[in-house]
């Protein structure tokens, strides 16, 4: 994976696609709108927000809508995550899923929105330091050392006819 630089371009652009997404939360139970956006390591923005339901237990948050939008899309890696909300901050589950797909320095920025004051404050960490002593797949035994090549080899051989039952 290349490193791709986070210019303050790229870091405002990360911004605006949180908070486009913010707008587009589905969220009439908390009325807690949160807006994400993931870059990926081809460069490309992915965003997304939480999607609530009457049954509360189905919703989802932003920042794994997002993820899985990129992933989705092709995505196999994250260089830079951002989270919009009054006091955003990512729920345990989101952490596990962004740090599947993150490397030791994929970046976070967490950008707390003020709605009244109209006030904006961006802290930046990084998504492995918000969860220490995370459950490690490699670790565990459950994924050989690159999981990526092991989902490449399974798709392979699902979308290939097989040679053996043709003769
Ligand atoms: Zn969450």
């Amino acid at each position: 994976m290349n490193r791709i630089k986070i210019t303050p371009r790229m870091r405002s652009l990360l911004i605006t696609a949180a908070k486009l997404a913010q707008k587009k939360a589905y969220c009439p139970y908390s009325r807690y709108p949160v807006g994400a956006s993931v870059l990926t390591d081809s460069g490309r923005i992915f965003s997304g927000a939480n999607v609530e339901n009457a049954s509360y237990g189905l919703s989802l948050c932003a920042e794994r809508v997002a993820v899985f939008n990129a992933v989705s899309k092709g995505a196999k890696g994250l260089q830079a995550v951002c989270v919009v909300g009054k006091s955003a901050r990512p729920c345990g589950a989101c952490r596990q899923v962004m740090l599947e797909f993150s490397s030791k320095d994929t970046l976070l920025f967490l950008v707390d929105l003020d709605g009244n004051a109209r006030k904006e404050s961006v802290t930046v960490t990084k998504v492995v330091a918000l969860l220490p002593k995370a459950f490690d797949p490699l670790d565990s035994g459950l994924l050989p050392p690159n999981p990526q090549n092991l989902l490449r080899g399974k798709i392979r051989k699902h979308s290939k006819p097989s040679k053996r039952r043709k003769s």
